[in-house]
């Protein structure tokens, strides 16, 4: 699906008007046009094909891909969401390249999303291509709809996408916890 540009530079205009702005002065001349070349690399994801992806035969127990970064667009405000996804699997005599993995998570990052969404479909791909049942996926944002408006929450929303052994062996759950403690968010200081 390409998205149409000059419908959201319209869209836009209006909206500047209805905030009672003047679209035409000069530091807003030129910010429907911004703003529609922004969401075309934002939204990538919707126009992206999803890579393919190699895998290796390698002999591992427990695979832990620690602080992917993400941005992403909360669909209920259109406002950022952003932070960290964890990784967890148990590979199944086969790895996929850990460059592979952020690849899923920015492709699924790229949309319009929720987080509780965005990290069902993260665990779903990570155990397609791996071809392992056992997947773990934690991720962590600040999102500025909460930050800015409303609650004016300073501490990052947690969720968590438990598949397979993940969902059974608390220890395993436990170690994967501990492995990734180091890279987790923090609550801001303000
Ligand atoms: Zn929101």
């Amino acid at each position: 699906m390409a998205i149409d540009k000059e419908k959201i530079k319209k869209a836009v205009r209006m909206i500047l008007e209805a905030i009672g702005e003047d679209p035409n002065r000069e530091g807003l001349r030129e910010t429907p046009q911004r703003f529609a070349d922004m969401l075309e690399e934002i939204l990538e994801g919707y126009t992206n094909i999803e890579p393919e992806y190699t895998l290796f035969t390698e002999e591992s127990d427990l695979v832990v891909i620690s602080g992917i970064k993400f941005y992403s667009l909360c669909e209920h405000h259109l406002l950022p969401f952003f932070g960290l996804v964890h990784v967890a699997y148990l590979p199944k005599g086969k790895v996929i390249g850990l460059s592979k993995i952020v690849r899923i998570v920015q492709f699924y990052a790229r949309r319009l999303q929720i987080q509780e969404r965005l990290t069902m479909q993260i665990a779903d791909a990570v155990a397609r291509v791996t071809e392992s049942p056992d997947v773990m996926v934690v991720s962590e944002a600040y999102h500025l709809c909460m930050m800015m408006r409303g609650v004016k929450m300073a501490s990052p929303t947690v969720v968590a996408a438990l598949r397979g052994e993940f969902r059974k062996d608390n220890y395993l759950k436990k170690e994967v916890y501990d492995i990734i403690a180091p890279y987790r968010l923090y609550k801001l200081p303000f």
